[in-house]
C-alpha cells in the first residue's frame, strides 16, 4: 500500500468526500480540510426540503440536463450514474425511492443520516479531518491555510480542490478561490446565479399578492439556441419578482437573455389545460353589464392572483375581443431586469473551465492539483442533477489523483 504518499483534499462537501473515499481506498494517506467547523453543510441544507439525490429518467435524457457541458460530463456520469449512486447510498444504509416526478429521494428525506453514516465510514477507514482550516492560497502543491493556530502551510503529494460554487456562502463555499486560481493561469468562468429567482417591479396592486403561489402555469422562454422552452409548474410572487421551481427551471435561458440584452422575458400561459380554441369559445360568452373581472372568473375560474396578472402584464385587456384575449391569456409577457443575488441561488454557474483541465480533472497549469464538484464550469437544473455530478466528478478526480500518484 502506498501509504507514504499524502493527499490533501480541500472541501468537505459531496465532491471532496467522494474523492476522499476513492483515494483512501487506494491506500493513500488522506486529509480533508474545510473552512467550516463541520462537514457537508450545503448537503445538509439541501436535505431540509427532501434530499433529491438523483433522477430516474433514462441516461440519454439525464445527461442532456447539463446543457452544452453534457459531453464533458458524460464520462464521469456514465461511470457513476443514478443507479450507481442509489447503490452507493444503500451501501451506507440509506434507501432511496423514486417520486412521482421521477426524482429520486432518500427514504428519510433528510441528508443527516447519509452524512452521518458517510463521515463515520470515512473516519473509520482512516481519512483525517481538519476543520476550521480555510485555504487562502497555494503554490503548486503547497497550501496556505488560516487555522485556529494561525497561518499554516501544508505540502502534499497530491491536492484535490472541491471548494463548491458561490451560492449560500455562509455554508462555506464563497467562490474566493476564483481569484487565486485565476492568478495562477487557470481559466475560470465567473460564478453566476443558477437555479435562482429574477427581479422586476410589480405595481402596488400586484404587490398585494406577494408571497402567493402562482400554480399550474406554463412558462415559455426563448433559449440562446433560438428554441422556445416550455415548462409547466408553479412559482411564487415575491416583493420584487419571482422565485420557485418553475422560474429556476428556466434560469439559464433567462440569465443568458439578461446578459445579452439587459432584460429577460418569458410568456406565461395562465390556462395550460385549455387550448386556444376552447379558451376563445368560453370567452365568447360575455354578458353586457358584467365587470371584466367577474367575466374572467365566471367563464374561466381565474383566481385573484391570475386576474391581477392579466391586468399587470397586458395593455387594456378589457377591450380585447374573445379571440385576442384568449391569445393574451396563453402568452402573457413578463419582463425581468435583474437576476437575484448568487448568495440566494440554489447553485452557481461558471467555474474552472473544461479547457483548463485534463480528462481526469487535473489542472493543466498545476500538475498534481485536481478539481471536482460545483466549482467546475457546468450547471444543471434542480432534480438531483447537481449532487449526481458532484459525486461523479469527485470520483473521477479521486481516481485521477490515484493514477497521478502511481496507484
Ligand atoms: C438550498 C439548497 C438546496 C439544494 N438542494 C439540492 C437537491 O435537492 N439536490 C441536488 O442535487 N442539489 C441540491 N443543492 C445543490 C448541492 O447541495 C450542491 O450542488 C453540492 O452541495 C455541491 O457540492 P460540492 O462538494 O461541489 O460543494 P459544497 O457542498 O459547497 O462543499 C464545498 C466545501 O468547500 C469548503 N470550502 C470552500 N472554500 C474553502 C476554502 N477556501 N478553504 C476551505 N474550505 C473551503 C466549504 O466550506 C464546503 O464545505 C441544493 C443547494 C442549496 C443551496
Amino acid at each position: 500500500m502506498p501509504a507514504e504518499k499524502s493527499v490533501a483534499i480541500v472541501g468537505a462537501g459531496p465532491a471532496g468526500l467522494m474523492a476522499a473515499e476513492v483515494i483512501r481506498a487506494a491506500g493513500f494517506a488522506v486529509t480533508v480540510y474545510d473552512a467550516k467547523p463541520s462537514a457537508c453543510r450545503k448537503l445538509l441544507l439541501a436535505g431540509t426540503s427532501g434530499l433529491n439525490i438523483t433522477h430516474s429518467e433514462s441516461f440519454d435524457t439525464f445527461v442532456q440536463r447539463y446543457y452544452e457541458k453534457s459531453l464533458w460530463l458524460q464520462g464521469a456520469l456514465t461511470a457513476f450514474d443514478a443507479d450507481a449512486l442509489r447503490n452507493w447510498c444503500l451501501g451506507l444504509g440509506i434507501s432511496t425511492f423514486v417520486g412521482s416526478s421521477g426524482r429520486v429521494f432518500t427514504e428519510e428525506m433528510k441528508a443527516a443520516p447519509l452524512a452521518r453514516n458517510w463521515l463515520k465510514r470515512l473516519k473509520a477507514s482512516g481519512v483525517v479531518f481538519q476543520m476550521r482550516h480555510r485555504l487562502v492560497g497555494m503554490q503548486a502543491n503547497r497550501l496556505q491555510f488560516e487555522s485556529p493556530d494561525g497561518p499554516i502551510e501544508v505540502a502534499a503529494d497530491g491536492v484535490l480542490l472541491a471548494l463548491g460554487g458561490a451560492s449560500w456562502p455562509k455554508l462555506g463555499s464563497d467562490g474566493a478561490w476564483q481569484g487565486w486560481l485565476s492568478q495562477q493561469g487557470v481559466e475560470v468562468s465567473p460564478l453566476m446565479s443558477a437555479n435562482c429567482g429574477f427581479g422586476c417591479y410589480w405595481s402596488e396592486h400586484l404587490l398585494r399578492h406577494a408571497g402567493e403561489p402562482l400554480k399550474n402555469v406554463v412558462f415559455k422562454v426563448m433559449g440562446a439556441d433560438g428554441q422556445v422552452q416550455e415548462k409547466r409548474g408553479e412559482c411564487v410572487i415575491t416583493q420584487n419578482g419571482l422565485e420557485g421551481s418553475l422560474v429556476y427551471a428556466h434560469s439559464k435561458a433567462l440569465r443568458e437573455q439578461l446578459l445579452q440584452k439587459g432584460a429577460a422575458t418569458l410568456a406565461v400561459d395562465l390556462l395550460p389545460d385549455l387550448n386556444l380554441e376552447q379558451l376563445s369559445h368560453k370567452l365568447a360568452n360575455r354578458k353586457a353589464k358584467e365587470s371584466f373581472s367577474k367575466y374572467l372568473k365566471r367563464t374561466l375560474g381565474l383566481d385573484a392572483l391570475k386576474l391581477a396578472l392579466v391586468y399587470e402584464c397586458s395593455a387594456h385587456p378589457q377591450s380585447l375581443s374573445a379571440d385576442l384575449l384568449a391569445q393574451a391569456l396563453k402568452a402573457l409577457p413578463m419582463r425581468f431586469d435583474r437576476i437575484n443575488p448568487i448568495d440566494e441561488a440554489i447553485s452557481s454557474a461558471g467555474g474552472v473551465c473544461e479547457q483548463s483541465l485534463d480528462k481526469q480533472l487535473m489542472l493543466k497549469v498545476l500538475p498534481g492539483v485536481f478539481c471536482a464538484g460545483e466549482m467546475l464550469d457546468w450547471e444543471a437544473p434542480t432534480g438531483g442533477y447537481l449532487l449526481t455530478a458532484c459525486f461523479a466528478t469527485g470520483r473521477i478526480a479521486g481516481q485521477g489523483v490515484c493514477r497521478y500518484l502511481g496507484s
